[in-house]
């Protein structure tokens, strides 16, 4: 038999999602009248429809794929110029940020991506997470054998928690000591938190003095909505020298199903070896890139291009508008019913207080039974979310309505 990587065996079992796929299978099994008023505020997937240049685009494609002389094979692993182009001058240049096309590599989601860095990053990095976090950060560290094993609370060995709470805003705090990698999501899934340009400044001084790597998740970076909040970490001065952006057209241009993403690497950023010499990453993913990945198809890459027409910008702004109203329903439901509330307005998610004390796990079983709503338990995403819960905003509007009549309805 062959030898396993026996990282995965110290893995929390995919605990979150098949936990509350469970109990809502027992209780629409238990209830079968009430199974039928069920709605699902609890996954981050979008529910409304690809716009419609990017629909216009992907026939086009097509059909230039069924043409001999437009017919496309193989393209660049980093992805089509006129993407890469698009990107450097949509998402940066308009915004005065110094990123070029050729730091640009495209891919099939920010997921992998973030997922993937570690095949370029070393064993003895020091990483950092945020508490409550995307679990996807930790997991793929533990994978990459980062880490030891999990305790009760299943926070990993190895791994340096950066507390996120009430009283830092859930931004969290730079740590005294040393990280070598810092995972930073802004805005926060699940939190729905923004980080301040002074937060953010604060990271880019903190990297540049322990010579550590920001890896920055900027997925729901449409959705922040107050003037003054960096949309990219690159807004930073400095941060060229010590960050990595990912982003996605998950969110924004409703690819979740579709899949395009993009991961900005800049040239001069460097890391070091054992032996304290010191390498360009960009070379090196440009390598991971070319070697175990052949690009997202033409079509696709042709409907992220779309995102970025005139026509293209207006229907994204139109599906974001209709998310954060969601939110914004929402929020103003929670808090009439007296609850505690943080995120949904820069972010499609709420977090959500549970009131008395509750558990998150306790709330998440109010919330089926009385209400018959999904919504997501906190302590599923770090100790830290332990009496919180996450409501998302991708759903219809007259779901969201119902939602709010539920939530205020709820018993104090
Ligand atoms: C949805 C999401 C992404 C996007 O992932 P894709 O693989 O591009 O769909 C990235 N980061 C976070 C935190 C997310 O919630």
């Amino acid at each position: 038999m062959a030898y396993l990587n026996e990282n995965y065996l110290k893995l929390r079992a995919g605990y979150l999602f098949p936990e509350i796929a469970r109990r809502v299978k027992s209780f629409c099994d238990a209830n079968p009248e009430a199974a039928k008023r069920l709605i699902r505020c609890g996954i981050g997937d979008v529910t409304e429809p690809l716009p419609e240049a990017v629909r216009l685009a992907m026939h086009k494609a097509v059909d230039e794929m069924g043409a001999r002389e437009s017919f496309r094979g193989y393209g660049p692993e980093q992805g089509y110029e006129f993407l890469r182009e698009a990107i450097a001058a949509n998402d940066y240049r308009a915004h005065g940020i110094d990123i070029s096309a050729d730091e640009i590599f495209v891919s099939d989601g920010s997921k992998c991506d973030c997922g993937s860095i570690l095949d370029i990053l070393g064993d003895r990095n020091i990483i950092a997470v945020m508490d409550p976090v995307y679990p996807v950060y930790v997991d793929t560290n533990v994978m990459a054998g980062h880490t030891g094993d999990a305790n009760e609370g299943g926070a990993y060995e190895g791994l340096m928690y950066l507390p996120c709470n009430e009283a830092n805003g859930f931004v969290a705090d730079v740590p005294e000591k040393r990280a070598d990698v810092i995972y930073l999501c802004f805005p926060n899934n699940p939190t729905g938190s923004v980080a301040s340009r002074a937060q953010l400044e604060a990271w880019v001084a903190y990297a540049k003095q322990h010579g550590a790597l920001l890896l920055f998740d900027a997925a729901y970076e449409a959705y922040i909505s107050e003037p003054g909040i960096p949309h990219s970490i690159y807004e930073i001065p400095g941060a060229r020298d010590c960050a990595i952006e990912f982003r996605s057209f998950s969110k924004n241009g409703g690819f979740t199903g579709t899949r395009c993403a993009f991961t900005v690497v800049p040239k001069n950023l460097l890391g070091r070896t054992a032996s304290g010499e010191t390498h360009a990453l960009h070379p090196l993913w440009n390598r991971r890139m070319s070697t175990k990945f052949n690009g997202v198809s033409y079509v696709v890459q042709r409907a992220a291009e779309a995102l970025y027409t005139p026509e293209g910008k207006a229907q994204v702004g139109a599906l974001i508008s209709h998310y954060m109203g969601n939110a914004k329903v929402l929020r103003e439901a929670a808090l009439s019913a007296g609850l505690s509330v943080w995120g949904g307005v820069n972010a499609p998610y709420l977090w959500v207080r549970t009131p008395s004390g509750a558990t998150s796990w306790e709330m998440f079983d109010r919330m089926l039974n009385e209400a018959n709503v999904v919504i997501t338990p906190g302590s599923g995403f770090g100790s830290a979310g332990e009496g919180y819960f996450r409501i998302s905003a991708f759903n219809s509007k007259a779901n969201v309505e119902e939602v709010a009549r539920r939530i205020m309805a709820l018993s104090r």
